[in-house]
């Protein structure tokens, strides 16, 4: 899953977007306005969570010029406590729901999933690489004609390095995450090849 961070207070988007890191989504992070026009109408993201208060162009022009641009990602607006315009001018704008600020780490989780379950629906369902291929509507992962039965975290992971792909992604040889893509490379790869070949498929280390 990947999701567009639109937040200008350093502190708050650095909270969110770890946050969303650990629970396995790929985050981009915009501070302004211009910036989330252009990445939101570049990149087929699953969710963008817009704050509406926003240096330059507010988040509301934000959202209505994503629409305006045929962008069909589910928004999230993250508004003001107490300001209810704020909030029915965001929806009328085109966002999908709104959190209201501070909120609890835990329901902006909840509300992302159901953001992300609603998205579906306007594409993006399909990902894949090389014969490897993930349906997300149905939850499963193919490889050629091949089901590859996969945990909830292992899909998780899969799809994010699948979004990704073919850019590497890094984790600590000693961290969960690569635990967890030994075992999904074995399911991929071991039916057919050597354990040599799994070795090779994950690679750790820096990013050059
Ligand atoms: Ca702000």
């Amino acid at each position: 899953m990947r999701i567009l961070l639109v937040e200008d207070e350093r502190k708050v988007a650095s909270f969110i977007a770890r946050a969303l890191k650990e629970n396995t989504y790929a985050v981009d992070v915009v501070e302004t306005g211009e910036k989330a026009i252009e990445s939101g109408a570049e990149v087929a993201y699953d969710a963008i969570l817009l704050d509406v208060r926003l240096p330059g162009i507010s988040g509301i022009e934000v959202c209505r010029e994503l629409r305006q641009r045929g962008v069909e990602a589910p928004i999230l607006m993250l508004t003001a406590r107490g300001l209810v315009e704020q909030r029915v001018e965001g929806l009328d704008a085109g966002a999908d729901d709104y959190l209201t600020k501070p909120f609890v780490l835990t329901e902006l989780l909840a509300r992302v999933r159901a953001l992300v379950r609603r998205g579906f629906h306007t594409g993006n369902a399909r990902l894949s690489y090389a014969d490897l291929a993930l349906d997300r509507h149905r939850r499963r992962a193919t490889r050629g004609q091949e089901i590859v039965p996969l945990t909830t975290k292992e899909f998780a992971l899969l799809e994010l390095l699948l979004l990704r792909a073919p850019e590497l992604v890094t984790a600590a040889r000693s961290s969960n995450t690569y635990g967890i893509a030994i075992s999904i490379a074995k399911r991929i790869f071991l039916r057919s090849t050597s354990t040599a070949c799994v070795r090779s498929w994950i690679k750790t280390g820096r990013r050059s």
